[in-house]
């Protein structure tokens, strides 16, 4: 289900994802590519792959997902 703004209301888990921060429930889908250096920086090289971010269509906040 996506809105006029892109947003989209994100199913993880079985269940619709909540904002952490604010608790809204609609977001911005983003992939990302985590190369070396990015895994290395988050400290986490053996997720030197791709993940999915949902970013929260209100407050911003970035929610991460392993793929
Ligand atoms: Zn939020």
């Amino acid at each position: 289900m996506t809105d006029e703004s892109g947003s989209t209301v994100a199913l993880r888990g079985g269940g619709a994802l909540s904002c952490l921060v604010c608790g809204n429930d609609t977001f911005h889908e983003r992939r990302w590519q985590l190369n070396t250096a990015g895994a290395t920086f988050f400290d986490v090289d053996f997720l030197n792959q791709s993940a999915t971010c949902y970013v929260c269509s209100r407050c911003r906040h970035i929610h991460w997902f392993n793929l």
